[in-house]
């Protein structure tokens, strides 16, 4: 096992490996830009240190300061959290080359998943179902209008290089086809440096439900089920559960199968997650994350498996703890993503947080770093809290979702707080009944 663990993030993903990494007895290191010196994280950490100045790129994107950071504290092992450079398969390499462990997958396993073309064939060939489309980079006019006929409209064009919902658009009919594919391409090449882009059938109304994934280091592959990611907004992630609403026991199964199959054959170490597309009944693959979610605590909570556990064993050449058959669901868990923002118009708000209270009770769990008096920087992404709850079955977890909401309190900024309120009451999702469009269309209304 490690001795000493530099945690290479911040926020509630730091705090949330620092506790595993505690719970295991393993030391602790953390880096941190000036504008996080009073971070939770850094506070509670047995050992900090400060790598560079607020922007990213000059401090939690700064490999060569982070490297330096493990030298220095005699770190043998770094967990990238999300985000930052959790799937940048260069840091990976340049860990290994250190003989520091990356907790996560090899570096050929997050270049091969960050390619989004070569991404859906690999998935393809290890028998996972994919969106019908292109099988590979379209460049031509012509090219993209034949697949488009074969596979009829509308259409998607997306770029290799994708990511956070950019490069992405849809053509309704061949007359649309020239412009998205010109426009895809130029804004692909813009954002990403890469102007490589595909084609897909654009599915209308379908749900995002994803799998989550561990492979053990040793060729086994295992699933924990799934998560219904559907409520999002400009392609971020809102509210999150598990399990899905939408499947039954056999589909659970059959894709948790194919998925943990997939995962042995790929020979793959560490957790993952395999993002689909589900309408009518189907499954169609869109991407691999090679990292810790967001959302991983709804897992976490139906299966009482702690996920950074698992991920601190399989780096240290350890295994899992559990094997397929030991992994049993047990009720149902939501997740609301409190963010730092105007409930209504999302822009970002921060400050100084004068009050922070949050919920308790059976069910409860909240993972957040920041607390009464913290000021929140303006330079990072703004969740400030995740709020999970879990009860025996859907209903049972929003009742006890409506309680959590009405105690949690955070003063002196805006949060996102205040729309989890209104969509508990909301009968659509009552009854689980929303696809990927639903919260875009309700937020349009401005009910
Ligand atoms: P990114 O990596 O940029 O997030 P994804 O491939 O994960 O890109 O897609 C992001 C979102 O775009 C999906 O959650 C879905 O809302 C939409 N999307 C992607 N592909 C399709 C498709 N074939 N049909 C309909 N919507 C799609």
């Amino acid at each position: 096992m490690f001795q000493k663990i530099l945690i290479a993030n911040r926020g509630e993903i730091a705090l949330r490996v620092l506790r595993a990494c505690k719970e295991l007895g393993i030391q602790t290191v953390v880096v941190h830009s000036t504008a996080d010196a009073d971070a939770m994280h850094v506070r509670l950490a047995d050992e900090s240190v400060c790598i560079g100045p607020p922007p990213s790129r000059d401090s939690y994107l700064n490999i060569h300061q982070i490297v330096a950071a493990c030298e220095i504290t005699g770190a043998d092992a770094v967990h990238p959290g999300y985000g930052f450079l959790s799937e940048n398969a260069k840091f990976a390499d340049i860990l290994a080359a250190h003989n520091i462990t990356f907790i996560g997958p090899s570096g050929d396993h997050i270049r091969i998943m960050g390619d989004k073309i070569e991404a859906k064939r690999t998935a393809k060939r290890l028998g996972i179902p994919v969106v019908p489309g292109s099988d590979g980079a379209v460049t031509e006019e012509k090219e993209a209008r034949r697949i488009a006929a074969e596979i009829g409209y509308p259409v998607i064009i997306k770029a290799s290089a994708g990511g956070g919902g950019r490069g992405m658009k849809v053509a309704h009919t061949e007359a649309d086809l020239e412009v998205a594919l010109q426009t895809a391409r130029t804004e692909a090449g813009a954002a990403f440096g890469d102007d490589a882009v595909y084609i897909e059938k654009y599915l209308e109304k379908p749900r995002h439900i994803e799998v989550q994934v561990f492979g053990d280091g040793f060729g086994q592959g295992v699933h924990f089920g799934e998560r219904d990611c559907s409520l999002q907004r400009r392609h971020q992630k809102v509210w999150e559960e598990a399990p899905s609403p939408a499947l039954n026991a056999e589909e659970r199964a059959r894709i948790g199968g194919i998925c943990a199959k997939a995962i042995a054959d790929l020979g793959y170490s560490g957790a993952g997650t395999i993002e689909f597309l589900y309408e009518n009944g189907e499954f169609y693959f869109i991407e691999m994350n090679t990292r810790l979610q967001v959302e991983h605590p709804v897992t976490e909570a139906i299966t009482g498996i702690d996920l950074v556990h698992e991920q601190i064993r399989v780096a240290s050449g350890g295994g899992l703890s559990v094997r397929q058959e030991d992994i049993k669901f047990n009720g149902h868990a939501i997740e609301c993503r409190i963010n730092a923002e105007d409930p209504r118009t999302f822009t970002p708000s921060p400050g100084t947080i004068t009050h922070f209270h949050t919920p308790g009770g059976l069910g409860i769990r909240v993972d957040s770093g920041v607390y009464s008096g913290y000021k929140i920087p303006p330079y990072y992404d703004s969740l400030i809290g995740k709020l999970i709850v879990h009860g025996r079955n859907r209903v049972e977890c929003m009742m006890r979702l409506r309680r959590a909401l009405d105690e949690f309190v955070v003063d002196g900024i805006k949060t996102t707080l205040p729309l989890f309120r209104d969509l508990v009451g909301n009968a659509d999702i009552a009854n689980g009944d929303y696809d990927i469009h639903w919260l875009e269309k309700y937020l349009a209304k401005g009910e």
